[in-house]
């Protein structure tokens, strides 16, 4: 049986796991935040004292880190080798480290073969950098999501604001800019829009609005091939 795999893609800040986990829901499929599993590396290394940039002290750790992702309430549950870590990866430090280890090809293998499996498994909304490009390129939806990078940092600041961070705009949006620059020109599966992906750009929409013209082109293209 063939499952349908919609791909969301689009930088840091844009919407895409508000965006993605609704989709996911009123379509009744899995969400699945492929991010959270950069994460999970990032922090597994941290925790080690190694450093992100450094493939040569990342990759020997790859058999030790064990990655399981489930349905929450919120949201995907993130389980690094046991331990339920979701509340940890959300800092600016594994932030940046996820977009550090992101660049490294054995992290991007070994997190692209657990993406394939889930996806083969069920039917599922993927968000990432290189879901409709590399992971899944034969996706039956594509989205690409964007916003201009000063919305995207005062949506990310009010995130981090409420869940008691200390950061300033400036910090935000100059974290912002690095990692959308780590992620577009990385060699290996760069953040990039696919060919065939619909670009929604949410600069000028509310959240129910992002919604709703997300879940609008999702239903229209699964309706072309359910
Ligand atoms: O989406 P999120 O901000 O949680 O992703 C954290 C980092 O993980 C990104 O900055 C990016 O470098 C990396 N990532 C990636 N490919 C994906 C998803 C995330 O390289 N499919």
């Amino acid at each position: 049986m063939e499952f349908i795999n919609i791909a969301i893609d689009g930088p840091a800040g844009a919407g895409k796991s508000t965006i993605s986990k609704t989709v996911a829901s009123e379509m009744g499929y899995a969400y699945i935040d492929t991010g959270a599993m950069f994460r999970a590396v990032a922090l597994y290394a941290i925790r080690c004292g190694k450093n992100t940039e450094v493939g040569d002290e990342i990759a020997p750790l790859l058999p030790d880190i064990d990655i399981d992702i489930k349905a929450g309430e919120n949201g995907n549950i993130i389980i690094l080798n046991g331990e339920d870590v979701t509340g940890k990866i959300r800092t600016p430090e594994v932030s940046m480290g996820a977009s550090n280890v992101g660049k490294i090809p054995e992290v991007r293998q070994k997190l692209l073969e657990l993406q394939r499996k889930i996806a083969k498994s069920g039917n599922v909304v993927m968000d990432g950098r290189d879901i409709g490009t590399h992971v899944l390129p034969d996706a039956q939806v594509k989205i690409f999501l964007t916003a201009s990078p000063q919305i995207r940092a005062r949506r990310r600041l009010s995130e981090l604001m409420e869940k008691g961070e200390t950061v300033t705009f400036d910090e935000v949006l100059s974290d912002m800019i690095k990692r959308d620059e780590n992620d577009s020109k990385r060699a290996i599966a760069p953040l990039m829009q696919a060919a065939d992906a619909i670009l929604v750009d949410t600069t000028h929409l509310t959240l129910p609005q992002s919604i709703a013209k997300v879940l609008d082109t999702v239903k229209e293209k699964a309706g072309e091939i359910l």
